[in-house]
């Protein structure tokens, strides 16, 4: 929880804090993320009963690589932007007494700055489609052999789709 009884008292005044928070794991794209060391750094401010936060989060990510599985980290730094109110007001965060919770503001914040999917690496090679191992690990010899067809014979079979048609 971040004090703000401060900038309740000098309105415009900016108050910084920094805090260590921490960030429930959550399903997202249909896999199970957790995060460690989210730490919150920034300022508040406010102006009568409502507080606003400018802040920066940063956090890892703990996901799993969209094509070899294995464990990713994946440290971010974003920013956060939130204001709240008195509770009972609607369409914002809401506070009571002279504390607000930094963590919903910062949790909404990641969510709309996750990657669609964590990879590894740039040039992961994925898992194998016949055996399943880690191409990154060892290259199996399941692949060897499947040849992948090429523009030109897509094309050559498409020169004789048409022939065939005219005819
Ligand atoms: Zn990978
Ligand atoms: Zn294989």
């Amino acid at each position: 929880m971040i004090d703000v009884s401060g900038a309740l008292k000098n309105a415009g005044a900016m108050y910084p804090f920094s805090q260590d928070i921490f960030i429930e794991p959550c399903e997202v794209f249909g896999e199970t993320l957790s995060f460690e060391d989210a730490r919150i750094t920034g300022g508040c401010f406010g102006a009568d009963e409502a507080v606003s936060i400018e802040a920066r989060l940063s956090v890892n990510v703990h996901a799993h690589c969209a094509r070899c599985l294995e464990p990713v980290v994946y440290p971010m730094d974003i920013e956060v932007k939130a204001d709240y109110r008195r509770s009972g007001s609607e369409d914002c965060f809401t506070f009571t007494g002279h504390e607000i919770d930094p963590v919903p503001a910062a949790f909404e914040c990641l969510l709309t700055e996750l990657p669609m999917r964590f990879l590894c690496s740039e040039d992961c090679k994925g898992l194998c489609p016949v055996c399943g191992k880690s191409r990154n690990k060892s290259l199996c010899t399941c692949l060897e052999g499947a040849v992948k067809p090429s523009p030109f014979s897509v094309l050559k079979s498409l020169a004789v789709y048409q022939t065939n048609e005219e005819v």
